[in-house]
C-alpha cells in the first residue's frame, strides 16, 4: 500500500511540476508491477465513445466502464473539450492514474480534408503525402486525438471492393513509399510533441485481396504474393517506425487475421521485430465465431492475445473473458504483460503520463483548425491529384471567353467531394463546390452556367430540359459525374462500376447537342468508362479531392494548374476483366494482339481486348514530354553494386508541366516466375516549356530481390530490361545484367 500511494504521489507530482520521468522501460516496469492481473487486462481495452457495442450487451456504456477503471483506450471522442473531460472521468476514477489513449480514424484529413487516399497516391508526391498527414496530425492532436488508424497501406487490385479508395491502389512499391511518407508525416520525429499523433498500419494482412471484392471476404494466396505484393508495404511502415499495427477482418487460408499467429507474432513481431501495438480491427475478435475458428468470446479473445493481438476495439471480449482464461491456465501472465506493456509504452511515448491533458486544448484547436496555411495546402495537394485520362483536340484547357455549361450531380455538390473516411470534414460552408471554384476564379466575367440536369439515379425532365438548353447554348459542355461518396468505403463493395444510367443517359442526350464535352469524374474506385472514353472529348479524373476540390478542379480546367497526377491503379474496360493490374506475369501462351496468327490458343478473351483502358501509372498534360538519350553507368553490376540509370526528359508542348517519371525492371529469368515488369522508382520533374533535364535513378541488387524457389529473399544473377517513361507501358530502353 505504502509503494502504491508513493507511485501515485509520484506520478501526481510529474503531471503537476512536469518533473522528467524516469526513463521508458523503468518507468513501465514500476508501474506494472503496481498493477492487479485486471488492470493490466483493461489496458488492452478499447472502446467506442458512440457507445455501440455488438457482441455481449450488458446495456452499460463506455464511460460506466471508464467509471470501472476499465477501459485503456477510446475511439471517436474527439474535440478537445470532449476528450478532455472523458480523460479527467478516467483519472478521477483509476486508482494508478493511468490515461486514456484516444483514437480516431484520421484518414485523409481531420477537419481540413484532402482528396481521398487513392488521389493522393495518383500525385506520386511524397512530400504532398507527407505533408497532408502532417497537417491531419496537427488538426487532430488539438483536438485531443492521441492517434489515428493510418494509414491504410492495403494493396487492392479489384475496383469492385469499395475500400480501394482508403490505399494507396495497386502497386507494392508505390505504396511502400506512400507507407512510411504517411507515417513520418503523422508521427514525425518526436512523438513527444503534442503534433504529432501515432499512426497504425493496417489492415494486416491481404484485406484487399477479398474474394470477388466483396468487403470482408475469405482472401486465399501463395505466402509468395503474401509476402512480396501485400506485406512489402506494411514492412515498410514497421521501416518508417510505426507504432501501431491494426488486424483485418479477413481470414487468410482458413486463419483470421485477428488471430493469426504467423502474421502477428511470427513475422510481425518477431523477423520484423515490430516493438509497438496491435489493435484488432472493430469488434474483429468477436467476428471469429462467425468466422467459425472460435466457439465463443472467451475462446476467442484467448485465441487473439495467444496469437500476438494486443488491444481488442470494441468488442468487450478482453475486459470480460481474459481473468477467467488467465484463471484457467489459458493465457500467461507473461502474455498479458507483453501487451500491455506496449500499451503502457505508447502512452509514455506521447507524453501522457507527464500531462494527460496535453493534448486536448483549446486554444490550439481554435488556431489550428482550418488554418489558412492548411487550406492552401489541401488546394495545393488536390491540384496534384487530378489525373487527365483524355484531351482530344486539346478541349482543355478551356478559357474564360468561352460560354461554357456546366452540368451534373456534383455540380454544386459539397459532401461528396469531401469522400468518405472524413466524418469530422465540413461538408457545407467551408467545402468548395465546383460552381463555387469556378464563379471565384472567374469572377465577374463568367459566361457559365451552372445546372444539376439530372441526380445520380433519377432524372426530373424540367432540371434536364433546363441543362439541355443551356448546353445547347454553349461552347463547351463540362458534365461533373460520377458516384456518390458512399459508393466507396467500408461495406461499400459493387459489382457495376460503369456510371449510373441516368448519368449515361444524360450524357448520350448532351451528345446530341454536338458541343465538346468534357467529363469531371468523382469516384473512389477506377470506374469502368469504355463508352465515355470513346463518346466524349475530355476526361479529368478529380476522385473525391476534398475540401478545396472545387477550386481545384477550376485551376485545372482553366489552365492554371496543368494536370499531373497518374493513375495509382489499372482502369478495366470491363468488370470482367478484374483483377487487372500491370505487374502480372506472362503466360505460357502470350497473346500478341488481333494479327496473332495462332490466337486461337492464346491466353485472350474472345470478346474482349486484353488491355485495360488506362494503365497504371497513367496521365496526361497539357503540355507534351519526350524521352531521349537513355543511360546506364555500366551494363552489368554485381551484388551490393549500384547502377546509374538516365534519361533526358523535355517539355515539347506550349505550358510548363510536371511529368511523373517511371522506371520498371523485368527480370527475364528467375527461379520462379516473375512479373513482366515492377515499377522500382518515380520521379516528379517539373519543366517550363521547351526546358529539358536529365533524370538519374539509381538502383542496386536489392532493389532486385524477391522471394526466391526457397522463399528467400534475394536477388538472382540474370539480365534486366528497363523501361522508362510516362507510365506502365513504358518503352523499353535497354538491358543490364547482374553476375557474381
Ligand atoms: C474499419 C477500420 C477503422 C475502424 C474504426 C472499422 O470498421 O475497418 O478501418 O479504423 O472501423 O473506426
Amino acid at each position: 500500500l505504502t509503494l502504491l500511494l508513493l507511485l501515485s504521489f509520484s506520478l501526481g507530482i510529474a503531471q503537476k511540476n512536469k518533473t522528467k520521468l524516469k526513463p521508458k522501460a523503468e518507468f513501465v516496469s514500476d508501474l506494472m508491477n503496481q498493477m492487479t492481473v485486471d488492470e493490466k487486462i483493461y489496458q488492452l481495452v478499447q472502446f467506442t465513445s458512440d457507445g455501440t457495442v455488438t457482441g455481449p450487451k450488458t446495456g452499460d456504456n463506455y464511460i460506466t466502464w471508464i467509471k470501472q477503471g476499465k477501459v485503456g483506450s477510446v475511439l471517436n471522442c474527439t474535440g478537445a473539450q470532449a476528450t478532455r473531460e472523458v480523460q479527467r472521468i478516467n483519472l478521477e476514477n483509476s486508482r494508478l492514474k493511468i490515461p486514456i489513449l484516444f483514437g480516431h480514424d484520421v484518414i485523409h484529413g481531420y477537419k481540413t480534408i484532402f482528396p481521398i487516399n487513392l488521389g493522393l497516391a495518383a500525385s506520386f508526391d511524397m512530400k504532398a503525402i507527407e505533408r497532408a498527414s502532417q497537417i491531419a496530425a496537427a488538426e487532430a492532436s488539438a483536438g485531443g486525438v492521441h492517434w489515428t488508424f493510418a494509414p491504410m497501406v492495403d494493396i487492392a487490385r479489384d475496383p469492385r471492393w469499395g475500400r480501394i479508395s482508403e490505399g494507396s491502389g495497386e502497386d507494392t512499391y508505390l505504396g511502400s513509399q506512400i507507407a512510411m511518407a504517411s507515417v513520418r508525416g503523422f508521427q514525425g520525429d518526436d512523438l513527444s510533441k503534442t503534433n504529432t499523433i501515432l499512426a497504425c498500419a493496417k489492415h494486416f494482412a491481404a484485406y484487399g485481396a477479398a474474394e470477388a471484392g466483396r468487403d470482408y471476404n475469405t482472401t486465399d494466396m501463395s505466402e509468395r504474393v503474401l509476402r512480396e505484393v501485400y506485406l512489402r508495404p506494411f514492412k515498410a511502415a514497421v521501416d518508417a517506425g510505426v507504432k501501431t499495427f491494426m488486424t483485418s477482418f479477413n481470414e487468410i487460408a482458413g486463419i483470421p487475421s485477428t488471430a493469426n499467429k504467423y502474421l502477428l507474432r511470427d513475422i510481425l513481431k518477431s523477423e520484423w521485430k515490430f516493438g509497438g501495438m496491435v489493435v484488432s480491427d472493430y469488434t474483429g475478435v468477436n467476428e471469429m465465431i462467425a468466422h467459425g475458428f472460435a466457439k465463443d468470446d472467451q475462446d476467442a479473445a484467448q485465441l487473439a492475445l495467444n496469437a500476438g493481438l494486443d488491444m481488442d476495439m470494441v468488442g468487450a471480449t478482453f475486459m470480460k473473458t481474459l481473468r477467467k482464461s488467465y484463471d484457467e491456465g489459458k493465457v500467461s501472465m507473461a502474455v498479458i504483460d507483453d501487451a500491455c506493456r506496449r500499451v503502457l509504452e505508447l502512452k509514455y511515448d506521447l507524453g501522457l503520463f507527464e500531462d494527460p491533458y496535453r493534448y486536448s486544448d483549446e486554444k490550439r484547436e481554435k488556431e489550428t483548425i482550418y488554418k489558412k496555411e492548411y487550406l492552401d495546402a489541401a488546394l495545393d495537394i488536390a491540384n496534384k491529384t487530378l489525373v487527365l485520362l483524355k484531351n482530344k483536340n486539346n478541349v482543355l484547357p478551356l478559357n474564360a471567353s468561352q460560354k461554357i455549361s456546366f452540368v451534373g450531380p456534383l455540380v454544386s455538390d459539397e459532401n461528396h467531394i469531401i469522400g468518405s473516411w472524413a466524418a469530422l470534414g465540413d461538408r457545407g460552408g467551408v467545402a468548395v463546390s465546383v460552381k463555387e471554384g469556378v464563379e471565384k476564379l472567374l469572377g465577374a466575367n463568367a459566361k457559365a452556367t451552372f445546372d444539376k440536369g439530372v441526380d445520380f439515379d433519377k432524372a426530373d425532365p424540367s432540371e434536364m430540359n433546363q441543362a439541355l438548353a443551356n448546353a445547347a447554348k454553349a461552347d463547351v459542355v463540362v458534365a461533373v459525374m460520377g458516384e456518390r461518396e458512399n459508393q466507396t468505403g467500408e461495406a461499400a463493395s459493387q459489382t457495376n462500376i460503369d456510371l449510373s444510367v441516368t448519368q449515361k443517359n444524360f450524357l448520350m442526350e448532351l451528345k446530341k447537342t454536338g458541343k465538346p464535352i468534357v467529363l469531371v469524374l468523382m469516384s473512389g474506385r477506377p470506374m469502368t468508362i469504355s463508352w465515355e472514353n470513346e463518346n466524349l472529348d475530355a476526361i479529368l479524373d478529380a476522385w473525391y479531392p476534398g475540401t478545396r476540390g472545387g477550386d481545384a478542379i477550376a485551376q485545372t480546367l482553366f489552365g492554371q494548374n496543368n494536370p499531373s497526377g497518374k493513375l495509382p491503379v489499372t482502369f478495366p474496360r470491363s468488370v470482367g476483366q478484374i483483377p487487372i493490374y500491370y505487374n502480372h506475369k506472362n503466360t505460357g501462351r502470350p497473346y500478341l494482339g488481333p494479327t496473332d496468327p495462332e490466337q486461337k490458343y492464346k491466353s485472350r478473351y474472345t470478346d474482349s481486348a486484353i488491355e485495360p483502358l488506362y494503365p497504371f501509372g497513367y496521365g496526361l498534360s497539357y503540355t507534351a514530354f519526350a524521352y531521349d538519350n537513355f543511360k546506364l553507368s555500366s551494363k552489368t553490376i554485381r551484388f551490393g553494386e549500384k547502377l546509374k540509370i538516365s534519361i533526358d526528359v523535355a517539355n515539347t508542348g506550349s505550358y510548363d508541366g510536371i511529368e511523373v517519371v517511371q522506371l520498371y525492371l523485368r527480370d527475364l529469368v528467375g527461379s520462379v516466375t516473375r512479373p513482366m515488369r515492377e515499377l522500382k522508382g518515380f520521379e516528379r520533374v517539373s519543366l517550363k516549356k521547351g526546358e529539358k533535364k536529365t533524370v538519374v535513378f539509381e538502383i542496386s541488387s536489392d532493389d532486385l530481390k524477391f522471394y526466391n524457389i526457397d522463399m528467400k529473399n534475394e536477388a538472382e544473377a540474370g539480365d534486366f530490361e528497363v523501361f522508362v517513361g510516362g507510365n506502365s507501358d513504358a518503352q523499353s530502353r535497354g538491358l543490364f545484367g547482374l553476375v557474381k
